[in-house]
Formats: structure tokens, sequence, C-alpha cells
């Protein structure tokens, strides 16, 4: 739009990235996405994660993680395994990170798994940046400004004065694409380029659970065969359409948010 570098995202293109099933898909071909996410503090994170997963086009949602009979007591279809990451059987693409708490191991083994990788939340403040940095997978880290500050040893008002340098300066430390979340979205590729600007959002995104609602359904598309950017693209546009439908002006809590994505997707399609 006004700055150079930057492309505003369009209807046209979400809808053009949408994955749609064919006559040959089945659930694996459509996408597993993994959410490792809540803990015994935080089990809502884990399923608003799972509630946005099921949005986002992938034919499976399996969780790992501490707070499995909340996300079955809310979404039976949700497959759970009580095995870490690594052995929790297919999965295309992992999220983690929301209310993950303070349980690093689970998030270096996703960080060494050799598919596409979301981290948001507690995730980024664990994550070894040496083990993010030596992926090959694709690798899309979804900081709001608060913690992207962290990850980048700065104060947060400096981030939130220089959100498209941030932006990109985090993507090219981490070797990552990066998703900087607020009331306009930046999404920046590791190998520079253009970067994305969401602006489907709404003020009333802001509150408890919103983001961990993106994270899954980000990871869903991740693992439905989209490349970072484009997921993170997809996802922060449809959060935020979602987020206005919910609320038509009224306030919403994130559950609100997770189920309005269906009319966003029918809406932009
Ligand atoms: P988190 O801070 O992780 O809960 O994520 C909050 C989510 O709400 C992100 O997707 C933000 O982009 C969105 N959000 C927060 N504040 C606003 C705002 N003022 N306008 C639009 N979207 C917002
Ligand atoms: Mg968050």
């Amino acid at each position: 739009p006004e700055e150079p570098g930057l492309e505003a995202l369009q209807h046209v293109d979400v809808a053009a990235l949408l994955p749609v099933p064919g006559a040959e898909s089945d659930k694996y071909r459509r996408g597993v996405v993994g959410i490792a996410a809540g803990s015994a503090r935080y089990p809502g994170a884990a399923v608003l994660a799972v509630a946005g997963a099921l949005r986002g086009g992938a034919g499976a949602v399996r969780y790992v993680g501490p707070a499995a009979d909340a996300v079955i007591a809310r979404f039976p279809e949700v497959l759970v395994s009580d095995q870490g990451p690594k052995h929790a059987g297919r999965v295309q693409a992992w999220v983690v990170g929301p209310g993950a708490g303070d349980d690093a191991s689970v998030v270096g083994e996703v960080v060494s798994a050799d598919v596409p990788v979301l981290i948001d939340a507690d995730g980024l403040r664990l994550a070894d940046r040496d083990a993010v940095r030596a992926r090959t997978a694709p690798t899309l880290m979804t900081p709001h400004a608060g913690e992207a500050a962290a990850l980048l040893g700065v104060a947060r008002e400096e981030v939130e004065g220089a959100r498209l340098a941030s932006a990109r300066e985090l993507a090219a430390r981490y070797g990552a694409t990066v998703l900087l979340k607020g009331s306009t979205t930046l999404i920046a590729d590791a190998a520079g380029g253009a970067v994305r600007v969401n602006s489907t959002g709404t003020g009333w995104l802001a509150t408890a659970g919103s983001g961990d609602v993106l994270s899954g359904l980000a990871g869903s598309l991740l693992a439905a065969g989209l490349s970072a950017l484009d997921a993170g693209s997809v996802a922060a546009y449809l959060h935020g359409l979602a987020g206005r439908l919910a609320s038509d002006g009224a306030p919403v809590g994130a559950h609100d948010v997770a189920e309005a994505v269906v009319r966003a997707w029918r809406d932009v399609r």
C-alpha cells in the first residue's frame, strides 16, 4: 500500500489459495496437523488451537499434550496421543507453543521434526534459535509485538514503531517466515521479498485466546500443503474476517472467532 515492499492481501488471491478436496482426496492427502499446545494451567489454549485447526482445511487434527481430555470433550473428531510429538504418528505439519508453559523438550522435538512447523507463544520463548535456523522444512513464527520484542531483545515500543523492519529482521535471524500480529498483520518470508499485509481484522480480536485460534488455523493450512508465506497469509485473512463476522460490532470470545472461520471461508471462496 503506502510503503514500498508491502503487498496488501486481496480477497481474490486468498480465494485462489484455499485448499479444495477433490475426488482423489483422502484425509491423509488433505493433511494431518499436529497440535502440541496447552498445559495443566492453560488447557483452553489447546482447545482453541484445535478449534482453529479443525476449520483450516487439514484432513485430520492430532493433539499431543496434557489437555487431551478437554480437547476430546469439545471435539470428538480429534486424534489424541499419549506419546510425545516424535512418536505421535503421522503428522504433516506441527503447531507448537500456545499455552504450552515451560516444556522445552516438546518444543525441541517439534523443531527437530522434518515437516513444516508453526511456532507461537511459549514456543517462541523456548525454541532454540540455532535449531530453528538448522531446519530445512518450512518454519512459520507467529509473534505479537511483545513476543517479537523479546526475541529481538528490544522494547515492545521499538517493535511497534518499526513493525516492517522488525518482521524482516526476525525472519532473517531465524531463517523463518514471520507473521507479526497486531491491528494489521505482516507476513515476511525468510528469503526477503515483498512483505504481505493483512487488514481484515478488528479490535474485537484483541481478546484472550484469539492468537491460539490463528495458530491452529495456519498450521492446518501448512498441513494442507500451503507454503509458510501462503498459510500465514490465508490464516490471517480468514481469522480477521471471522473476527468481524463473529463480532458484528459486539464483544466476542476466541471460540466464537474459531466457529466463524467457516463463514469467512465461504465468503472468500
Ligand atoms: P494474541 O496476541 O496471540 O492473542 O493474538 C491476537 C490476535 O488478534 C492476532 O491475530 C492479532 O492480529 C489480532 N488483533 C489483536 N489486536 C487487534 C486489533 N486492534 N485489530 C485487529 N486485530 C487485532
Ligand atoms: Mg498469543
